[in-house]
Order: C-alpha cells, then structure tokens, then sequence
C-alpha cells in the first residue's frame, strides 16, 4: 500500500469525537448513556416550511461568500449586539461549519514553521489545524497566567488563538485582557484568530466582549463565529468568518477550492428565519447558562473542584486526586458507568488531571447523577 503523508498519521482523533462516537455506537446497542459529553446544548426549536424557499434556486451552488441574504444579517448582528461594524460585502464568509472557517483563516496566514500560539486548555482542533497547514502550535500550560502570554511570543509567532467564551473552561474574555492582546499584535505585528462560538453562552449580568472590538478595521483580527451553538444547530454546519477585505478575500479563493459555498437550502432558511430562531434560542441559552450555576453550585457543595469560569455549558473538572490518567478515567467511567466525559488530555498535557463535562444535553437530575459517579471513582481510585 503507498505511504500516507506523514505528518497527517500523526495526528491525532478529536477526543471529544472519539469519545462521541463510542457514545453513538452503546446507545445504539440500547445503552441508556448519560451524556456529558457533547459539544452542543439541546433546544426546542421549530421546523418551519421548507416549501417557501426560492425554489429552484435552493437547488444550486450560492454565492461563495454565503447568500447576501445571510451575510446581512449576521453582520447586523455582529454590529446591533457586539458593537464590531462588518462590511457584508468584503469582510465576511459563510461557509460549512466555524471549524472550517477557523482552518481556512489559518491556511490564509501560516508560512510552514511559523508559530502558533495557544493557551491550554486548547479546543482538540486547534493544535491538529495548525499542524494540518505545516505551522508549529505553542501551547502555554493551562497553570500559565493570560498575561503572560506574551512570554511565548518569538520572531516566528504568526498569530495566538483566543477562544472566548471558553471551551472548556466557561471563561470569559474581560476588558483588560481584550486590551492587553491588541497591545500584543500591535507591537509584534501578529493576528489574533477569535473564535466566539459561545458568544451569547453567558450569564445575564455579563457581557460579551469580542475580540474583533478593539480593532473595527480587522488589521490584525480574524473573528470566526458559529450557528451551530448560538442556533441550537450544530448539524447544520453553517459558521462565518469576519476580517479586513484583503484576508478575508485570500480565504474566500480556500472556500471556493474547497467547498464552493455552504449549503444553499439551509442558507435561504437562516436568512428567512435569522430573528424567529433567535427569539426561541435565546431565553433557552440563559436557561443552559443558569443550569451551569446551579451544576457549579451542586459541585462546591460536595467538595468537586474545576477551572473558574461562568459562560457555556462547559466544566473543566479536576481529577487530580485519581491516580487514572483522563483517558483511563473516561473509558472506566463510560464502560462500568455508562456516563461519558473527554478527557482532559484532548485539551493539551498539560491537562491530564482533568476531564471535560457537558451539561447541556441531559437534565438537571441526570446530570448530578453522573457528577456524583465522578466524585465516586476519584475516590475509588484515588491516590
Ligand atoms: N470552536 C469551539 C470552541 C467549539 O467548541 C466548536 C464545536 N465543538 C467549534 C469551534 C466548531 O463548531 P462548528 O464547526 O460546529 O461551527
């Protein structure tokens, strides 16, 4: 058999889609699973009629930019709530899913050697993307202070990954911080690459800064955002990327060689359903963001520990005292207990002693449930 690229053999499966994945193969086999696993909140959200779309034009390749349609309203969007002004035109792209769009930016700017630099914990996809386009990630242990950042920043740094709010952590960007990393590309003359999935992810009494705020003419920011979790429509695969009109056109001609454009029909439902689907997700993000204070709360109470945070649906919980590595706690936990978790290790190693737990798809009982099973096997098999 011919040999495959060498640098593609070595990376690595996303962990939290391995452990999905072993999820979907026991429920098929009739395996009641708790799931905290997934990477999305469930939603009550209605179908409208597809039969209203401009037909046939559903049928057929779009705009590779997106339909003017959609890149309008998201735009809005990113104005009317996060105060960043985006030419609909030049400066945004819609294409099949923000994990894509995070890709393509990073083919658009990495030369091959050219650092990366990356604050663990690290979403899976980070690192492996930046091997994908022959860049070096530089991942700065979870311990490592946000200001300190700057430490890691050499003469081959091309940009730094920012993920506010935070996966897996529920952190969320503050004012300072936002400062201090346009301070950092300013002087280094380096991107900073937002990706704000979980940009309405967030308590009531917070506020959402993006990163693209500071810089409204996108010199040296690259914003990728996402319907899938916004939108409670994470099957979909529609997510966007904003920047200046140059880099923006660079990714444009990725896109076109890659995907062409996303999904027409699913393009035509978003623009025409944008505000009703947003109405009926948004009290629903709060609800998911309360229930993470209650969990949070539930967890002190019993004495669990896991990295500060408020926004998401996401905990980044400490297993510590296991004596297990976060791959051998998972499986252990997801084989004898039918409870399923990622491990820690996916989000760099610096976070071996840690597992990530989703509470947005299960119910409040449901997921105590599997919390409490957590605290039994740190104990069981604690050092
Ligand atoms: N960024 C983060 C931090 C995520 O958690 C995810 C989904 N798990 C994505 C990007 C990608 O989302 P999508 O491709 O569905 O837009």
């Amino acid at each position: 058999m011919p040999q495959h690229a060498a640098y593609v053999n070595d990376i690595v499966q996303a962990m939290s889609i391995k452990y999905n994945n072993l999820v979907y193969e026991m429920e098929r086999k009739g395996v009641d699973v708790i799931v905290l696993s997934l990477g999305e909140a469930f939603f009550d959200i209605p179908l409208y009629p597809f039969d209203e779309l401009p037909y046939p034009a559903i049928n057929h390749y779009s705009h590779s930019r997106g339909i003017e349609e959609l890149r309008e309203k998201l735009a809005d969007y990113y104005a009317g709530q996060y105060g960043v002004p985006v030419d609909p035109e030049k400066e945004i792209i819609v294409t099949a899913g923000s994990k894509v769009a995070i890709h393509m930016s990073l083919m658009a700017i990495i030369n091959p050697g050219d650092e990366v630099i990356i604050h663990e914990p690290a979403w899976v996809s980070y690192p492996e993307q930046v091997r994908l386009c022959h860049g070096t990630p530089i991942l700065v242990p979870y311990h490592e202070s946000t200001f300190d950042i700057g430490k890691y920043v050499t003469n081959k740094t091309k940009a730094i990954v920012l993920n506010y709010p935070h996966n897996p952590r529920g952190g969320v960007l503050s004012k300072e911080e936002c400062d201090y990393f346009h301070d950092l590309a300013r002087q280094h003359d380096i991107y900073l690459l937002a990706d704000e999935a979980y940009s309405d992810f967030l308590l009531s009494n917070e506020e959402f800064v993006s990163l693209g705020l500071n810089d409204p003419a996108k010199e040296h920011s690259i914003v990728c955002n996402s319907m899938s979790k916004n939108y409670g429509i994470s099957g979909w695969r529609i997510g966007y990327v904003i920047t200046n009109s140059d880099l923006t056109f660079q990714i444009l001609k990725i896109n076109q060689h890659l995907i062409t454009c996303p999904a027409t029909i699913l393009e035509y439902y978003l623009a025409r359903h944008f505000e009703d689907i947003l109405a009926i997700t948004k009290p629903q993000i709060q609800e998911v963001v309360e229930k993470r204070k209650l969990i949070a709360g539930y967890m002190d109470s019993i004495g669990m520990s896991y990295l500060p945070g408020s926004a998401t649906f996401y905990f980044f919980v400490s297993i510590e005292k296991s004596r297990l590595t976060s791959e051998e706690f998972c499986t252990r936990l997801l084989m004898e207990n039918h409870i399923s978790t990622v491990p820690g290790l996916g989000y760099g190693r610096s976070c071996d002693g840690f597992i990530r737990v989703s509470v947005g798809t299960e119910s409040v009982e449901r997921t105590k449930h599997g919390i409490r099973m957590i605290k039994e096997l740190i104990s069981e098999t604690s050092r």
